[in-house]
């Protein structure tokens, strides 16, 4: 697969509440692209619509990632070398003081080293808010801030960037999109593009509260998801039960797994799992409780939030590319609906009849007299 994509985005600078110029990449892709269609609502989440060959899909896929990384915006200089910056997403505090970051000033870096942090108490945890940085030279209010490792490389099978976490889930989708759009598939299918996880999904709560997902769609929620015992890196993209809070929409989840085992069926090189990823809550668990018909797909990320926890310091996430490029195959059949997405699984439903046909009689005569 090309790597353009996932190399280009995920050399573009975000941070919560900071998406913009992950935006307008996105907005210039789907521009270049006719048949897609996009829109962006009242909060900025971005609703992209693919429809090739008339194909009409009574209740289609919307592919959901988020475009925002734990991250700094510059607040204000307060001595000739050291700025303040809000510090926004959850990585534990011991992290911060001497970590190099880098500030995005139009096109240029400007780096610096995190000098004090000030934290406040949400919800029992400790959380970071806010540091001050010492910089080279001055930064403008506003300007991104990340952790400074060095550019995107792919090294072996794996691809190694400042924000896998949810980049390299944004980029499958463009991905996707690329792929429909080059060969003119006949697909009716959304992706929308959600801001602000880190601190608590509220880009995707919006995008529920404004109808930004159409009310006939199912949604499909993409994350990199912390590498777990039993959801390893390279075994393929995981399709989620659940989260750390709640079980997903069982008919949505049986439809992807059903795609997935077809895929699996005609392509040797196409691997998946099907696992519960409870180490964390993402954005399924919102779309569920705020009334859609939605489930999870994730790849398993590695130095999940950028901390290496095993040698205690932070450093680069990464993803295996393996599991990218599967996941976008999952993706464009989802978008392709080989056969429809009713709300009910449909398949265990014909099992259950048929094993009830099977034994009905049996079971009702062996009551009195085994036979
Ligand atoms: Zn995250």
């Amino acid at each position: 697969m090309n790597r353009t994509i996932l190399s280009k985005m995920l050399s573009i600078p975000t941070a919560p509440f900071a998406e913009h110029r992950v935006i307008e990449y996105i907005k210039a892709f789907c521009k270049r692209r006719a048949g897609v269609t996009l829109k962006q609502d009242q909060v900025g989440n971005l609703l992209v619509h693919v429809r090739y060959r008339n194909r009409k899909v009574a209740r289609p896929v919307c592919i959901t990632a988020h475009l925002d990384h734990p991250g700094f915006i510059a607040e204000t200089m307060i001595s000739k070398t050291r700025l303040r910056a809000h510090w926004r997403g959850g990585v534990p505090q011991q992290y911060f003081v001497g970590s190099k970051v880098r500030f995005y000033e139009g096109d240029r870096v400007i780096k610096g080293i995190v000098h004090a942090t000030k934290s406040t108490t949400q919800n029992g945890k400790k959380r970071v808010e806010s540091a001050t940085i010492n910089v080279k030279e001055s930064v403008s209010a506003g300007a991104i801030g990340m952790w400074d490792f060095p550019d995107v490389a792919i090294r072996g099978s794996k691809i190694y960037a400042r924000d896998c976490d949810d980049i390299a889930g944004a980029s499958a989708m463009l991905c996707a999109i690329d792929e429909l759009a080059r060969k003119k598939s006949a697909c009716d299918a959304y992706f929308l593009f959600t801001r602000a996880e880190e601190v608590g999904f509220i880009g995707a709560i919006a995008a529920c509260r404004l109808k930004t997902i159409p009310k006939k769609c199912f949604v499909v929620a993409m994350e990199t998801s912390s590498e777990l015992p039993n959801a390893q890196m390279g075994d393929g993209p995981i399709l989620r039960v659940g989260d750390r809070t709640s079980t997903f929409t069982p008919a949505a989840t049986s439809h992807c797994f059903r795609i997935a085992r077809e895929l699996a069926r005609d392509d040797s090189t196409f691997q998946y799992q099907r696992k519960l990823m409870d180490g964390g809550t993402c954005e399924s668990s919102a779309y569920c409780s705020l009334g859609y018909e939605a489930t999870g797909l994730c790849i398993a990320l590695g130095n999940y939030h950028n901390v290496n926890v095993k040698r205690g310091k932070l450093g680069p996430e990464y993803v295996h590319l393996k599991d990218f490029d599967n996941v976008v195959k999952w993706f464009v059949s989802l978008a392709q609906a080989p056969y429809p997405y009713t709300g009910s699984d449909q398949q265990l439903s014909k099992q259950i009849n048929e094993l009830e046909k099977t034994y009905k009689k049996l079971l009702r005569a062996s009551v009195k007299k085994p036979c």
